[in-house]
C-alpha cells in the first residue's frame, strides 16, 4: 500500500516536472510576433531599454521612484513577473545585492543581463577602502551609460535579430541624446566656481559622476546604504564642510535624509552656515510621467541642482 502511494507520487512529480518545466520555457522563448517581455531591476535600466526596444519591447522595472536597490528584495510578485519575462537587464556589480541570487539562478533558463559588468573593467572604479569591490553607481558618468546603452542593443539584436536594423538606429539616436547631455554636464559643473565645486550627500553614489564632470564627492556613508555611519563620519565630513566653506549639501531621493541633517547640525556647530541644496536622484528616477522619470530628465535635474546651489 504504502509502496503504491510512493510509486504514485513519484509519478505525479514527474509529470509535473514535465508539464511545468516545459509551459517555462515555452511560455518565455523570445516570441515570433509581438513585443518582448523585459523585465528590468532599476528605473535607468528600464529607460535604456525603452528607447532602444521602441514598440517591440514591454518593459516593467521592478524599483520605482524612491526606492533603494541597496537593500531591495524581491516580492513574491516580482519573482512572477521576472519568471513571465524573455529577457531581463539589470545593472549588477552588487547594486541589487538581495536579488544576486535568483538573478543568476533565472540566467540558466534566459538571456540575464548586468549591463555594468560588460562594461571593461579598466573604466570602472576600484574601490580600495571597500576591500577591492567596484563602485556599481555607472549612471552618473553619461559615456559609461552609453556604453550600457550598446549592451541593450546588441543583446534585443542577438535576442530578435529580425529587428536589428531598428535597434540600431534607436540606439544611436539616443546615443545622439546622452551625448548633448554629458556635452550639457561638462559645461554646466564647469560653471560652479573651483574651491566650491565639492559635492556633499548621503552616500557614495556620486564617485562618477566627480570623476566625469570634475567635482570633488564627498559621501557620508560608503557606497553602499546598508553601510553604518558614525558620529566620526558626521564629524569627517561636517570638518570638510567648515573648512572648503561649503555652501550646501543635498538629500537623495532613495536615502532617508536623517544622515544629512546630521552632517548640517555638525556643520552648523562649527559655526558654518549651511544649507540643504535640494534634493538629487541617486539610485531611482523621479515619478513616471515627469521629466525627471527619465534618465535624461534625472541627470539634468542633478546638474541644475548642483550648480544653483553650490554656484
Ligand atoms: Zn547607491
Amino acid at each position: 500500500m504504502l509502496d503504491k502511494l510512493r510509486l504514485g507520487l513519484a509519478v505525479l512529480l514527474i509529470a509535473s516536472m514535465l508539464l511545468f518545466g516545459c509551459t517555462a520555457q515555452g511560455e518565455t522563448a523570445i516570441p515570433e510576433d509581438g513585443p518582448i517581455r523585459v523585465t528590468t531591476t532599476t528605473g535607468m535600466v528600464a529607460d535604456i531599454v525603452k528607447n532602444v526596444g521602441g514598440e517591440h519591447v514591454e518593459v516593467t522595472a521592478l524599483m520605482g521612484p524612491g526606492v533603494d536597490p541597496h537593500l531591495y528584495k524581491a516580492s513574491q510578485g516580482d519573482i512572477g513577473r521576472l519568471a513571465k519575462a524573455h529577457m531581463i537587464f539589470y545593472n549588477g556589480l552588487q547594486l541589487e545585492g538581495n536579488m544576486e541570487d535568483i538573478l543568476k539562478k533565472l540566467s540558466h533558463e534566459k538571456p540575464v543581463i548586468p549591463v555594468a559588468e560588460t562594461i571593461p573593467a579598466e573604466k570602472l572604479k576600484k574601490l580600495e577602502d571597500e576591500g577591492g569591490k567596484t563602485d556599481p553607481h555607472i549612471w552618473f558618468d553619461v559615456q559609461l551609460w552609453i556604453e550600457a546603452v550598446k549592451v541593450v542593443e546588441k543583446e534585443l539584436a542577438k535576442a530578435d535579430p529580425d529587428h536589428r536594423d531598428d535597434y540600431r538606429q534607436q540606439s544611436q539616436a539616443y546615443i545622439a541624446e546622452l551625448e548633448e547631455l554629458d556635452q550639457y554636464a561638462q559645461e554646466e559643473i564647469k560653471s560652479i566656481p573651483s574651491k566650491q565645486r565639492v559635492l556633499v550627500t548621503a552616500h557614495d553614489a556620486f564617485g562618477y559622476f566627480g570623476d566625469a564632470y570634475d567635482i570633488e564627492v564627498v559621501g557620508l556613508q560608503g557606497i553602499n546604504t546598508a553601510s553604518e555611519y558614525g558620529l566620526r563620519d558626521i564629524q569627517r565630513v561636517a570638518k570638510i564642510i567648515s573648512d572648503r566653506n561649503v555652501k550646501a549639501v543635498f538629500i537623495e531621493s532613495s536615502v532617508s535624509k536623517q544622515s544629512i541633517e546630521a552632517v548640517v547640525k555638525g556643520a552648523q556647530q562649527r559655526g558654518q552656515t549651511i544649507k540643504i541644496g535640494g534634493e538629487l536622484f541617486s539610485d531611482a528616477m523621479g515619478a513616471e510621467g515627469t521629466e525627471e522619470g527619465t534618465y535624461i530628465g534625472m541627470v539634468r535635474h542633478n546638474v541644475d541642482t548642483i550648480v544653483s546651489a553650490l554656484k
